[in-house]
C-alpha cells in the first residue's frame, strides 16, 4: 500500500457490497497486542446437564437429543421463520409487507460440550462441513427455499449464552440483502469478464501478499481490503466455487484445516476464547444458474485491543459510514505472525 495511505485517514470500496469504509491509521500508529488480562482457561466438562445442545439432554421445546456422536443438526425449537407461514402480503401506498416462509435450524459441531472449533480434531471439523454441506442441499431443495444462511454466534459478546459448539442455518424463501447486493457486484464482475470477482480478487491479493493470513493448497485466509471489524477475515476457495456441496474431498480437508488454523490464531490473539459471527456466503438456491458466485466464509469478531476491549458500530458508524483505525493490513500481520497452536496447549 501507498504510504500515504499507511498513515492518513482515506476511504476504501468494497467489491462484494458496494459500500465503503472510512480507516484512520492516524489513529493508531501500531497495532495493539494488548495481552493484559489472564489468559481464559477453556472448559473442562465435556458433557453438562443443564445444557440443552448436550447429547440425550431434553430441550427447552420439549424435544429430545439422541446420543449423538458426531455434527448433529435439528429444527430450532425458537425458530425465527416457519414453514407454514401462511402466505400474503400488504401495498397500501407507502407501506409494503410480504409474508416470508422458511426454517430454521441448529447444527451442534460436537457433543463435547467443552470445545470450540479450533480445539476440535479437524476431521471432526470436517464432519461439520459435510453436515453443512447435507443441509444446504436438502434445505435449498425445498420448493419454497431460495436462500440458505449457515452461520455461528460464537461468544457472549455476540448474544450466544451457550458455549456447547453449536451454529445456525436459516432457510428462507427470500434473498437477503446481503446476498442480493453481493449477487450484483459478482454478477456485474462476471458479466463483463467471464471470471469470478472473487477468483481475480485473490490472485491479486496473493501477489501483494499483505493481507494474506494462512494460504495452503486449495484456499486462502485473508483480511480483505474494506474489512470493517478489526480483525475481520474471509475464506475463500481458489477454485471458482458456486456452493460448498461442489468441493472435493481434498478440498474440504484443506477448509476444515483452514478454519482450525485461522481460530487458533484468533484465540491467540488475546489468549481468550475469540468471539466473533462468522458465516457462509455462497450461491442462492433460487434455480437460478448464479455462476457468478463464489462462495466464502467470513468472520465477523468485534475484539479490539484485548479479550474485553471491543469495537462499537455507534455515531458516525450509525448514521454515515462505517470506520475502522488499524489497517487491514496491519490486522493481517498480527494474525499471520501468531502461531497455530492454541495458547491453551503451550
Ligand atoms: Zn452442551
Amino acid at each position: 500500500m501507498d504510504t500515504v495511505f499507511n498513515e492518513n485517514p482515506h476511504r476504501r470500496y468494497n467489491i462484494l457490497t458496494g459500500e465503503w469504509v472510512l480507516v484512520s491509521p492516524h489513529r493508531t500508529k501500531r497495532p495493539w497486542q494488548g495481552k493484559v488480562e489472564k489468559p481464559f482457561i477453556p472448559l473442562t466438562a465435556t458433557y453438562d446437564k443443564s445444557c440443552y445442545l448436550c447429547p440425550t439432554n431434553t430441550r427447552m421445546g420439549g424435544g429430545k437429543n439422541p446420543d449423538y456422536t458426531t455434527a448433529y443438526s435439528f429444527i430450532n425449537d425458537f425458530s425465527a421463520l416457519l414453514s407454514d407461514t401462511p402466505s400474503g402480503s400488504v401495498d397500501e401506498n407507502l407501506l409494503q409487507a410480504k409474508s416470508e416462509r422458511g426454517l430454521c435450524k441448529v447444527v451442534c459441531f460436537s457433543p463435547n460440550h467443552s470445545l470450540t472449533l479450533p480445539l476440535m480434531e479437524e476431521q471432526d471439523i470436517e464432519a461439520v462441513i459435510t453436515l453443512w454441506q447435507k443441509e444446504y442441499k436438502e434445505l435449498g431443495e425445498l420448493p419454497y427455499v431460495n436462500h440458505v444462511q449457515i452461520f455461528e454466534n460464537k461468544g457472549d459478546t455476540m448474544g450466544c449464552s451457550n458455549p456447547h459448539p453449536h451454529g445456525q442455518i436459516w432457510a428462507q424463501e427470500s434473498i437477503p440483502q446481503e446476498i442480493a447486493k453481493k449477487s450484483k457486484n459478482l454478477g456485474d464482475y462476471w458479466n463483463k469478464n467471464k471470471k469470478s470477482l472473487l477468483l481475480s480478487y485473490i490472485e491479486q491479493e496473493l501477489k501483494l501478499k499483505e493481507r494474506i493470513v494462512i494460504e495452503n493448497e486449495h484456499f486462502v485466509a485473508l483480511v480483505p481490503f474494506w474489512a470493517i471489524w478489526p480483525y475481520e477475515t474471509m475464506i475463500v476457495p481458489k477454485r471458482h466455487l458456486q456452493n460448498i456441496t461442489l468441493m472435493t474431498e481434498v478440498e474440504k480437508t484443506d477448509f476444515a484445516k483452514t478454519v482450525k488454523e485461522l481460530t487458533i490464531k484468533y484465540d491467540n490473539l488475546f489468549s481468550t476464547s475469540f468471539p466473533y459471527s462468522a458465516g457462509i456466503h455462497q450461491a442462492p438456491t433460487d434455480q437460478k444458474n448464479n455462476d457468478e458466485w463464489h462462495f466464502h466464509m467470513s468472520f465477523y469478531p468485534p475484539l479490539l485491543r484485548s479479550a474485553t476491549v471491543k469495537k462499537f458500530m455507534v455515531g458516525y458508524e450509525m448514521f454515515a459510514d462505517a470506520q475502522r483505525d488499524i489497517t487491514a493490513e496491519q490486522a493481517a500481520q498480527s494474525l499471520r505472525e501468531l502461531g497455530n497452536v492454541h495458547y491453551s496447549k503451550l
